[in-house]
């Protein structure tokens, strides 16, 4: 641990988000720009690190704080808990990547009976004080001192006011005088009393202590653990803690507070877009709980201020050079910045603000293509509302809100988190719907296709976390009741049930009821240019994983540049289930070639379909990998029907039909089919499949060529352990291409590839390579195999080791670098050493993990494969892993 633990503004920069937090960094740097910034400083992440592990504060930590406060004190010419002229301060977390709304903050610290009456004197402005002392003993309690005591909890503390209110008959907490807010701090005190048995604290140096203390703690709270973990972000990074002098937003109306961006986070347009309200504090605009005004009316309230803010809101962008959002904070017609950060935005945001500061010569392409993160592209490719279906069935409007998070969304009316949460359990799509979103509400959130709240606005905390993962959302929804007992929302005299379908259109804001269809969009102007941008960047190519002509020409529309798997199991299925099972069944080769023979000319016309689809790009074909009683019904379902039969009396030719299919059933049973009769062990069991299979892929692939077409199938032989498995079969198999191929009258350019799936196959890659054109790492199966798991089952305890912290990520998701990436390294570095030509990929589900696929650039390979829908992923990573070769990482995250 460094020996400097506390950093005043002046002394940090905005380098130093490791130590200082974003937050930190980025006030030191306005502080050094000249920036109406009010002073304060900056304890170490490393001191919170220390927290958490030893539960205490690291030694004379508060005196280095005593030491800093004395400085800012001098700045400001006032004193903490001073009984003449006091000096208040917030105290606020900030970690590297900013985790909004997730973790603590305390405002108005420093009050105390004594330094409230000080700031009456020196304010005269007696219910601004009260207010403020209102404010500070219920968050103060909430925060610090709910984890020990529950009921010292925000909205215990509001029911009081509310009761107030509603005694003097005020309808808004600004309607209640001074006397009021007096009295209601008299009441809160009282009740922090009766709840906890002793005073509330009122020493100001010891308030500020148990404040740092609360944030420190905030770094492990339940929904800041959630956060990380969705966003990938370390546990171990901890938070810094900003104490900074307090300046007042409710001090009257000359006074004021919001929220800005300096473009619309929404849609990335170049206009400063934000929220502000005069007289009340920040919390009243990121709460939520107010609706508040839009910064352009801050014109008709202060012309100066406003133009000065937009000045200020211009220096910062060009400064960072990114898009900014700026907290704000007028006091008696002054503004101070109280923080900025790049700001969060949506996924058309990312790309609209990336590809105009380009344009703008802000930034370079290179910048542009490393800044969207990877995931940005996916989320494009959400579904809209169709607006044809709209324009044409005029669904029922039932509201319209504030649009907070665009694209379309469509699911059951789930009023609350907890109800979104259990419906979406039990498979259905819902909609969140609230008064209003918190931070609480991010499981919810994330289980819920979109969020629709009665209040708020887009400027919410909860509104920013739904923008940025793609969900839409419509805020601020004013016409909107919501009856949690009746379980029931209405608008305008219309109501609807929980469980009830509604669809909301978060790019315009309106609500619909019923279900409309959603529709893809298209990748065309910016978005289009900039992926053209990545692509020029880009040296690893990108396939896709497609076994249809449709999913081959759209992946060939997202850019796709091949198919690096195309699994051949679903050939089997459908109307063809029984010639494949009477070729199961077969009691003779003769009855077997049968049965093969009818699947041949269907399996043909499915290949010509993909290889015309895919215009000349290489197609690789993965030979039929599962078990044979994935063909054949459950043993269950098979012992029922024959039983009932039996019982019935039916035992003709029908049951004893069904009887063999039992019995081929049972033996063909296996106690781990995932480490069975599966891949090339079937191939060599039965090799009448697969010598079919290379006929009906060769003869397409002559059709094609024959019909003009470009065409380059690649044939790959799954589940390789041993280097002899693939001799044996692939010797067949070249017979049967070569006697294809002569039958038809044409050559095709073919290859015989393996997948590296099986542990023993990457660490024998040098014998296989000799035998193999290409590989392409199945990292489903070598993942599954490497930690001796099933793919199948883990989905029950993985996410528990997540939560329980034994691994950072499900290595099912995204390649476990060290472990089978370690595997795949020696198979790479085995295999070029002896066929140095060979073609490298991957086909797990791994080639569209942004993560992964920049491990698999570092590793050499020649390209990733991955579902269509995640190509424009795929590819933003590899162009973004080139550019990052020597520079790392910039993922702000
Ligand atoms: C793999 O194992 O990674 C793979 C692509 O094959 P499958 O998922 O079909 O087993
Ligand atoms: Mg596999």
């Amino acid at each position: 641990m460094s020996n400097k633990r506390v950093y005043l503004f002046h002394e940090g920069n905005a380098k130093m988000r490791d130590l200082l937090g974003g937050k930190g960094a980025n006030l030191a740097e306005m502080t050094n720009i000249g920036l109406p910034v009010p002073p304060g400083f900056t304890i170490t992440t490393e001191c919170c690190n220390y927290y958490s592990k030893h539960g205490k504060f690291p030694d004379g930590l508060m005196d280095d704080v005593k030491a800093a406060l004395a400085a800012v004190e001098k700045d400001m010419g006032k004193r903490l808990g001073d009984p003449e002229n006091p000096l208040l301060v917030s105290v606020r977390s900030g970690a590297k990547f900013s985790m909004p709304g997730m973790m603590d903050t305390v405002l108005n610290l420093g009050l105390n009976d004594q330094t409230a009456e000080a700031l009456i004197r020196l304010t005269g402005n007696e219910r601004f004080v009260w207010d403020a002392y209102r404010r500070f003993v219920m968050m103060f309690s909430d925060i610090v001192l709910s984890g020990q005591y529950p009921d010292l909890k925000k909205e215990k503390f509001e029911h009081i006011f509310d009761a107030l209110k509603e005694k003097v008959g005020a309808k808004q907490d600004t309607d209640v005088d001074a006397a009021g807010l007096k009295d209601l701090v008299g009441q809160f005190k009282e009740y922090f009393k009766k709840v906890t048995g002793q005073d509330f604290p009122s020493d100001p140096m010891k308030q500020l202590e148990l404040a740092i203390e609360a944030v420190f703690k905030s770094w492990n709270n339940e929904r800041a653990v959630i956060y990380r973990n969705r966003e990938k972000i370390s546990h171990d990074l901890g938070t810094a803690v900003n104490v900074q002098t307090m300046v007042f937003g409710n001090m009257g109306d000359d006074s004021g507070t919001g929220v800005a961006f300096t473009r619309d986070p929404a849609t990335g347009e170049n206009k400063i877009y934000g929220e502000f309200l005069m007289n009340a504090q920040g919390e009243d605009v990121v709460a939520g709980v107010r609706t508040p005004e839009t910064i352009d009316q801050l014109a008709e309230h202060n012309p100066e201020i406003y133009q000065q803010f937009v000045e200020i809101a211009k220096k910062l962008e060009q400064h960072y050079r990114d898009m900014q959002d700026i907290e704000f904070t007028i006091e008696k017609g002054r503004l101070f910045i109280l923080q900025c950060r790049a700001g969060k935005r949506t996924p058309q945001a990312h790309i609209e603000i990336a590809v105009d500061h380009v344009n703008e010569g802000l930034i370079t392409k290179e910048e542009a293509v490393l800044r969207v993160p990877p995931e940005v592209p996916g989320l494009m490719l959400l579904p809209a509302l169709d607006p044809d279906f709209v324009k044409k069935n005029k669904p029922t409007v039932l509201a319209k809100g504030l649009n907070a998070g665009p694209g379309g969304a469509v699911g059951k009316v789930a009023i609350g988190s907890a109800a979104a949460l259990r419906m979406a359990e039990a498979g259905d799509d819902v909609i969140l719907v609230g008064r209003e979103t918190t931070p609480d509400d991010l499981g919810g959130m994330l289980a819920s296709r979109g969020v629709l709240t009665a209040t708020g606005g887009k400027t919410s905390h909860a509104a920013l976390v739904a923008r940025q993962y793609g969900i839409p959302t419509v805020c601020g929804c004013s016409a909107l009741r919501i009856d949690e007992n009746s379980r029931t929302i209405s608008a305008d005299g219309v109501v609807l049930k929980e469980g009830d379908y509604i669809s909301i259109d978060g790019t315009n804001g309106l609500v619909y009821i019923g279900q409309i269809p959603t529709k893809m969009p298209e990748v065309s102007g910016k978005f289009a240019t900039f992926m053209e941008w990545a692509d020029s960047f880009r040296t690893m190519g990108v396939r896709a994983n497609a076994d249809t002509p449709e999913h081959a020409a759209e992946a060939v529309e997202l850019g796709a540049t091949g198919i690096g798997l195309c699994r051949t199991e679903h050939m089997f299925m459908g109307d063809r289930v029984p010639m494949v099972q009477a070729m199961i069944l077969a009691e003779d080769e003769a009855a077997r070639e049968e049965a093969l023979a009818k699947l041949l000319p269907l399996q043909r016309e499915d290949f010509v379909g993909i290889f015309k689809a895919m215009k000349g790009y290489p197609v690789t074909v993965r030979l039929i990998d599962p078990p044979l009683h994935e063909f054949l019904p459950s043993l269950e379902e098979l012992l029922v029907e024959t039983t009932e039969m039996r019982v019935k009396g039916e035992t003709g030719p029908a049951y004893e039909e069904k009887m063999k299919l039992l019995n081929k059933v049972k033996e063909l049973h296996e106690f781990n089919p995932m480490l069975g009769l599966r891949g090339c062990r079937l191939s060599i069991y039965f090799p009448g499949i697969v010598r079919m299979q290379v006929a009906a892929i060769i003869g397409a692939a002559c059709e094609v060529k024959k019909a003009g077409l470009d065409v380059h199938p690649e044939i790959m032989i799954p589940l390789v352990g041993i280097v002899t498995e693939l001799t044996h079969i692939k010797e067949q198999l070249e017979q049967v291409a070569q006697e294809t191929m002569k039958a038809e009258g044409i050559e095709v350019d073919y290859k015989f590839g393996t997948m590296i799936e099986i542990p023993r196959a990457a660490l024998t890659a040098d014998e296989i390579a000799q035998e193999a054109a290409f590989f392409s790492f199945g990292t489903n199966d070598l993942t599954q195999m490497a930690y001796g798991l099933s793919r199948d089952d883990a989905g029950k305890f993985l996410p528990l080791y997540i939560e329980k912290r034994i691994i950072p990520v499900d290595p099912t998701e995204s390649l476990d670098v060290k472990g089978v990436g370690r595997l795949m390294q020696i198979c790479v570095e085995d295999a070029r050493k002896v066929n140095p030509g060979i073609k490298l990929g991957i086909c797990g589900e791994h080639g569209g993990d942004p993560d992964s696929v920049k491990f698999c650039y570092k590793l050499g390979l020649d390209y990733v494969s991955c579902s269509p829908k995640r190509i424009p992923v795929a590819r933003l990573a590899a162009a973004q892993a080139a550019l990052e070769k020597d520079g790392g990482s910039t993922r702000d995250k």
